[in-house]
């Protein structure tokens, strides 16, 4: 298992030392905008337990965080029109893996529409605040 990394940015976010477009909390996860959407509405949902990455959550914990993966997709898909949703989650640098914190992406996706490549390009704050707004009012 990879080591945990206190500093890093996730578990700067959770401490409030970085902003984010907070869609969702409560005791054991966070849910907040992507700031370089693969689509309109790319969230990543975060554990609250300093895990760096699937193997290091307890499997209760884990449970916790895929149960509001579970809620928050469907409701984040319908909220910018949608058609489906994509659920990602990598493990190690090798895997695709850029932030140690255990988080899962919810990717919503159109009919047609391609996927933007990850990190492609920061979204402008408006743009995600405007999002962020839109998934708000469905929650
Ligand atoms: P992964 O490749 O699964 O580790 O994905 C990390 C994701 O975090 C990428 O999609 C980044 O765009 C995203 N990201 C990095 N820094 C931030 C941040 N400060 N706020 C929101 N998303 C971020």
């Amino acid at each position: 298992m990879a080591a945990y990394d206190p500093d890093n940015i996730f578990a700067k976010v959770l401490k409030g030392e970085i902003p984010c477009h907070k869609l969702y909390e409560d005791e054991d996860t966070l849910a907040f905008l992507d700031i370089m959407p693969r689509t309109e509405g790319h969230t990543l949902v975060i554990t609250k337990e300093p895990a760096p990455d699937l193997f290091g959550i307890t499997p209760e914990g884990l449970g916790k965080l895929m149960a509001v993966v579970q809620k928050l997709a469907p409701q984040i898909k319908d909220a910018v029109g949608a058609d489906g949703v994509l659920i990602q989650q990598f493990n190690g640098a090798a895997a695709g893996q850029t932030v140690f914190h255990l988080h899962v992406h919810i990717v919503p996706r159109k009919e047609g529409e391609p996927v933007r490549p990850e990190g492609a390009k920061m979204a402008a704050p408006d743009a995600l605040a405007a999002t962020a707004e839109k998934i708000r009012a469905v929650l």
